[in-house]
């Protein structure tokens, strides 16, 4: 397995690999690798004949007040982690390699990205379109994998592949947890270990919620608010938003109806942001 940190050795590695008659998945990713990525990676090895990881905290993603400096990074673990799981190249570009002096077009989307984290976090999902696009035009992939642990950005990418007639498939993964319950995630490492217990009350209310409406339960509003009760109960708990929408197009709704998204994100003091969801379609 090689790692590169140029835009030229990963098109060089890719175009022998198409000479072959190989096909290509790209797992993209910022790093700091655990199972829910593996679990991504061993996918896509499992479907296709090459696969490329992308290992790059993307800058423009992140908000001027959020955790760019801090945000964990370990390449050496990464690069284990991916030869372990079969992948054949890892790309780890210098923000520089991606963003040129001048650097000035974006990709930007409306309507999914006015919702959830995009009220949050408002250029978020500018960075990861646009981070994304680069990749897939860097890698030309035949297939992408992206976690359902971020709901949207999975919603968000399959509509800009479709938009803008971007020639792959979008591959969406199921999300890994901890023991407990708790959504694997690199930003779990910033939590102290009193933060780590109470932030099991993000999976917890999401396996409420998901238990009312197997139930039966049909008023979003209902089940929101069971949800907020529970997360409440944890002192450090601080809710930015339960909702529960249209997974297609993430407008709220009225009734649970088709396939809906519930998401959330809660604050656990001032240590992390964390998101967890549940897919369900009725
Ligand atoms: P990140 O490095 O956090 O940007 O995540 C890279 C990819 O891994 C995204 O498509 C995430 O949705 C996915 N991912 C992260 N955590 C998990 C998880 N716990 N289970 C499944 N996929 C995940």
């Amino acid at each position: 397995m090689k790692i590169v940190k140029t835009i030229q050795e990963v098109r060089n590695e890719v175009k022998s690999w198409r000479k072959e008659g190989l096909t290509v998945g790209l797992v993209p990713t910022m790093g700091y690798l655990h199972e829910g990525h593996k679990s991504l990676i061993d996918r896509a090895v499992s479907e296709c004949d090459r696969v490329v990881v992308s290992d790059f905290v993307n800058p423009m993603q992140f908000g001027p007040t959020e955790d760019l400096a801090s945000y964990p990074r370990d390449i050496d673990a990464d690069a284990k982690l991916c030869e372990a799981a079969g992948a054949n190249l890892i790309f780890h570009p210098e923000p520089e390699e991606m963003y040129k002096d001048g650097f000035c077009s974006f990709v930007d989307m409306t309507g999914l990205t006015n919702a959830l984290c995009g009220l949050s976090r408002p250029v978020h999902f500018r960075g990861v379109c646009t981070v994304v696009s680069k990749l897939f035009n860097i890698v030309q992939p035949d297939k992408a994998y992206f976690g359902e642990k971020d709901a949207q950005q999975l919603a968000v990418v399959k509509r800009m592949v479709k938009d803008l007639n971007m020639p792959l498939e979008i591959v969406g993964c199921p999300i890994i947890r901890e023991a407990d319950g708790l959504a694997k995630s690199s930003r779990n490492t910033y939590l102290s270990e009193e933060g780590r217990k109470q932030a099991v009350i993000l999976s917890k209310s999401i396996f409420l919620g998901k238990k009312m409406v197997e139930d039966g339960e049909r008023d979003p509003e209902k089940v929101k608010k069971a949800m907020r009760d529970l997360i409440e109960t944890q002192p450090m708990a601080k809710i930015d938003y339960v909702e529960i929408v249209d997974n297609t197009t993430m407008q709220s709704i009225e009734k649970i109806e088709g396939e809906i998204l519930c998401a959330i994100a809660v604050k656990i003091g001032d240590e992390a942001r964390l998101i967890d969801n549940f897919i369900l379609k009725i």
